[in-house]
């Protein structure tokens, strides 16, 4: 299977917007990126208003995956009770397969963010020099 196009991604996104959100999410960029860790196929920085897609992903798979990242967009971040309620509202309209009940427990997500982030954080230190206003990571969710 061909690998996705970003346009394409951009495309998805709107349509999915309509069909599924009533066109209220705010608009998004679509990007694709090949760097994300080992497990992690998407990440949603509402502040940015950015989505970012693995591109390993394909076809369904490249789909759930959107939605899931569509679903932190209309919520918030991790994987708590907004976000749930938003993916089984999704699951009823037939948008989404992927059940939100597997992701565990929020608390245990958070803390698991937060060690992520901790050593993401030392990493892009060693990059951005000094005088680069620290980007809040506060609005990003990877995952
Ligand atoms: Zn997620």
């Amino acid at each position: 299977m061909k690998p996705p196009t970003e346009r394409q991604c951009q495309a998805l996104f709107d349509s999915y917007n309509r069909r599924f959100f009533g066109g209220r999410l705010p608009a998004y960029r679509v990007l694709l990126s090949g760097r994300f860790g080992t497990g992690m196929h998407g990440m949603c920085r509402r502040k940015e208003r950015e989505i970012r897609l693995g591109t390993e992903l394909r076809g369904a798979e490249l789909r759930k995956r959107l939605i899931h990242e569509m679903a932190h967009a209309a919520a918030n971040i991790g994987h708590g009770k907004l976000w749930k309620d938003e993916m089984h509202r999704l699951r009823r309209l037939g948008a989404t397969r992927e059940d939100p009940d597997a992701y565990g427990d929020p608390a245990q997500m958070v803390s698991r963010s937060k060690s992520r982030r901790a050593s993401s954080t030392a990493r892009a230190r060693k990059r951005i020099c000094p005088g680069v206003p620290r980007v809040h990571r506060s609005d990003t969710s990877i995952g």
